[in-house]
């Protein structure tokens, strides 16, 4: 039996539609004699909702937060009455589900009263999403022919007691995965569960902060020890770079982990890979695949990378950032400095991306944010401080880059027509990136694309998708 861990994240589950699209998948899968545990996110923006509606009840905006919660409440019914079309599923999941929204009006009347959201009640909250659109979807596949059962996903996903980013409970989650999912489905059965939400050991419901869906993928993939897992999302999978900047990117067919890493760390949005560790840890193969385009192979995200001939893998960007330079003449070398500045940025909550430090400055990189003044406020009582908006890092990635000589020369003679602001090269040796005004970034990605991506390595990147569409075109 191949046991695979298929999750499909809130765009997969967004309507009801999408959610056809996703049993359609997950029959096919069983029809391959797969053995599919499914774990779905809260339909799309259901999560930030939840959290808008905690937000105005904690600020006592009652009525507001419960406005949300009934349009949530009408959202989550209409699409159950549009899947289950048997009257009594339909009306006994009905009953249901305005049995959650009234246990969660209940909860935002409370805050409204109280005036304070905690953590605790905040992961509450939100569990709404991800606990009703579980149950939604099983009962759906049911409908469909697929042997659902639902699982609620607190009874197994044990966690620490930190509330929003709680540490799963490796060994507990693998006792507990083991025990409650194997003989279901050993009896043919399909398990459905929620993503992102667990509890602790006392009962409380927890989450595993934001995304936290593709977490519980690889914890449930990792506890069964799953032969696949499966990330189902609305992109044909990690690309070489933005194909609305770059409409010549071409889908990367197999990637390493720790390339992954870097590029979602530079702001490519398909997965977070800290998230998939379990998996990775465990040599777990994880497919980034399209629920909207099935048919296409995704992007295969293994330990080890065959070697690839093209040194890149992917070029990644992050816009939105700021510059601070920081100048100093005397006291740049004086000890203590560069934990004084950096203490700031920690007083702020402010994470720094990139630094560079030349004899008398100290460059950062920080997102764009409403903080940056009284970061400098804080920066000019040590040295003069100015810092700009509207800059863009472009994060080039590929193992194969270690050890090449003259990797750096190839990549600035491409832009050589676009002015440079700063340079870093990641200690992990696999990433080039690099600072440019905002302005110049699609201009630079397009340049060193068309450099490098020139002639494809075959056995990575999906090149006959680029010959398929020159000959259409
Ligand atoms: N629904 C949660 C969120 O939006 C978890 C997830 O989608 O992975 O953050
Ligand atoms: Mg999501």
């Amino acid at each position: 039996m191949s046991l695979v861990v298929m999750k499909f994240g809130g765009t997969s589950v967004e309507d009801p539609a999408a959610i056809c699209r996703t049993a359609a998948i997950v029959a096919g899968r069983v029809a391959a004699g797969k053995n599919p545990v499914v774990v779905v996110s809260a339909m799309a923006k259901v999560t930030d909702q939840l959290l808008r509606a905690a937000g105005a009840a904690s600020l006592g905006d009652r009525t507001g937060a419960l406005a949300i919660s009934s349009r949530l409440r009408s959202r989550h019914r209409d699409t159950a009455c549009d899947l289950i079309k048997d009257a009594k599923s339909s009306a006994a999941l009905i009953t249901w589900i305005d049995q959650k929204f009234d246990q969660l009006d209940e909860v935002l009347r409370g805050l409204a009263a109280i005036l304070e959201l905690t953590p605790r009640i905040s992961d509450l909250i939100v569990s709404y999403g991800e606990r009703i659109s579980s149950r939604i979807i099983a009962a759906a596949f049911c409908e469909r022919g697929i042997h659902a059962v639902h699982v609620d996903a607190r009874e197994i996903v044990i966690t620490d007691s930190q509330f929003q980013k709680a540490i799963p409970q490796d060994s507990i989650i693998e006792k507990l995965a083991n025990e409650k999912l194997r003989p279901l489905m050993a009896e043919g059965k399909v398990p459905v569960l929620g993503g992102f939400i667990g509890s602790n050991e006392a009962g409380i419901t927890t989450t595993l902060g934001r995304g936290g869906s593709d977490f519980t993928g690889a914890l449930i993939g990792g506890a069964l020890a799953a032969d696949a897992i499966e990330i189902w999302t609305d992109v044909d999978g990690i690309m070489t770079s933005d194909p609305r900047v770059c409409p010549d990117a071409l889908r990367v067919k197999v990637i390493s982990f720790e390339e992954a890493a870097e590029l979602a760390y530079f702001g490519a949005k398909v997965l977070h890979p800290a998230t998939i560790l379990p998996a990775v840890k465990k040599n777990i193969p994880v497919l980034v695949l399209n629920s909207r385009n099935p048919g296409n192979d995704g992007t295969r995200i293994t330990s080890l990378a065959p070697h690839c001939s093209s040194p890149f893998k992917s070029i990644a960007v992050k816009k939105k950032l700021s510059i601070i330079d920081v100048v100093a003449s005397r006291m740049l070398m004086t000890h203590g400095y560069l934990k004084a500045i950096f203490d700031i940025f920690d007083k702020h909550q402010c994470p720094v991306d990139m630094v560079s430090t030349s004899e008398v400055s100290v460059s950062l990189t920080v997102d764009s944010n409403d903080k940056l003044p009284a970061i400098a406020a804080d920066l000019s009582k040590l040295a003069d401080v100015k810092y700009e908006g509207k800059k863009a890092l472009i994060c080039m990635v590929g193992e194969d880059i270690r050890g090449q000589n003259g990797m750096a020369a190839q990549v600035f003679a491409a832009i050589r027509h676009i002015n440079v602001r700063m340079i870093s090269q990641g200690a992990s040796e696999i990433n080039m990136s690099f600072m440019i005004e905002e302005d110049d970034a699609d201009e630079a990605v397009r340049s060193l694309h068309a450099a490098f991506f020139q002639n494809p390595d075959p056995t990575i990147f999906d090149v006959e998708a680029r010959k398929a569409a020159a000959v259409r075109s």
